[in-house]
């Protein structure tokens, strides 16, 4: 007998999540440019509604009525085929959890959201990745690794932490060759920085199909990721896969109200896309313009760029100059990305200050 309580052989094989940091190695607060947050914060309505008491007392709605009918309003979905989440995080696990189990496959891209490993590992699936093609997902890698064991396939548009993207004949190519019986989960965490003319139409797959699960975040765009709000939507046997797992009361009163708030203020969202989109490509030129010195950036559809060091100046170099000129950015060596730093758009002075830093170890180095 065991002297305490045993691990499961599946848990131990998890690697805890490790978040962006905001401090630099000795313990300096820096400038947060690790996480992908909104540099503009969240909608005034948003912050209006979460200055107003929630009375603590109480539970929160635990259907998020109120929410999840204005989320469907927004994007044009019955609430009944939605359902919210603490953040989207839950919800990816959730999909894992209801659909696949010891002896099947979870499946997703080489570089892409580590949350798909925990949660294949969670649930005691095994997880397979299929190789990318220059850090950008490739279709016809993910088909090739689809088995008689797969049950999931998760895929990130834009993706993390590569900020690539899928277009739409490419994600409806993936899911018709896909067996009826593999839920593909289509994770838009980064979806509202896309352009209209960008929709990868996985909403669309998600309102046609009984195998397409979306998600989506409050935590990005709409600057609400310390309230941890996320929904999912499809077909309602996949809504009622998940509502049986979830927490019963896992979106607070406070998260749900400001989420509605923000919902109800689309040009605070419309403006948060302009400003990055506006950024990302002024970055990703600065960033280009140091090509001779090893730099390259990695095209990007999200709210960061990862960018490689393939000359003298080595990422390491790289994140100990950030750190030395005040910011925290994501360096991920443990995700096979020794050689990459993912910088999340920040405003255009922190862009520019970056864009000098990086110009100058580069050309010192
Ligand atoms: N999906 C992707 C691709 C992400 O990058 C993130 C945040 N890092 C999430 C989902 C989860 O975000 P949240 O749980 O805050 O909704």
């Amino acid at each position: 007998m065991a002297d305490k309580p045993t691990m499961k052989p599946w848990i131990e094989k998890i690697h805890a999540y490790v978040p962006g940091k905001s401090k630099g190695a000795d313990g300096r607060e820096l400038i947060k440019l690790s996480a992908n947050e909104n540099p503009l914060g969240c909608s005034e309505a948003a912050l209006a509604a979460l200055a107003e008491p929630a009375g603590p007392a109480r539970y929160p709605d635990p259907d998020a009525t109120t929410l999840r009918t204005k989320i469907g309003e927004v994007h044009g979905i019955n609430s009944a085929r939605i359902v919210c989440g603490t953040g989207s995080d839950e919800l990816l696990n959730l999909a894992a959890q209801a659909f696949a189990g010891p002896g099947d496959e979870v499946l997703y891209a080489r570089f892409s959201f580590v949350v798909y490993e925990i949660a294949a590992r969670r649930c005691g699936a095994t997880p397979v990745e299929a190789p990318d093609v220059d850090y950008a997902t490739d279709v016809d890698a993910l088909l090739g690794a689809v088995t008689e064991s797969t049950r999931v396939v998760f895929l990130a548009n834009p993706n993390n932490p590569t900020g690539t993207y899928l277009p739409r004949g490419e994600i409806e190519r993936l899911h018709a060759g896909l067996p009826q019986e593999v839920l593909l989960v289509i994770d838009q965490a980064y979806g509202e920085y896309l352009e209209e003319a960008e929709d990868d139409g996985g909403m669309a797959l998600a309102a046609a199909h009984e195998n397409v699960l979306v998600t989506r975040t409050f935590s990005k765009i709409y600057g609400l990721a310390g309230e941890r709000i996320g929904w999912a939507t499809g077909a309602p046997h996949l809504v009622d896969a998940l509502n049986r797992i979830r927490g019963p009361f896992n979106v607070t009163t406070s998260g749900q109200r400001a989420a509605i708030a923000a919902l109800g203020d689309q040009a605070f969202v419309a403006e948060s896309r302009a400003a990055n989109n506006r950024e990302r490509a002024r970055f990703a030129e600065a960033i280009a313009a140091l090509g001779n010195h090893g730099l390259r950036v990695v095209p990007s559809k999200a709210n960061f760029l990862l960018i490689l060091f393939e000359g003298r100046l080595t990422a390491e170099q790289a994140l100990r100059a950030l750190a030395g000129g005040g910011y925290a950015v994501r360096h991920l060596p443990g995700q096979g990305l020794p050689h990459g730093l993912r910088i999340t758009i920040g405003n255009r002075e922190q862009m520019t200050e970056i864009s000098n830093i990086l110009r100058k170890a580069a050309e010192d180095g």
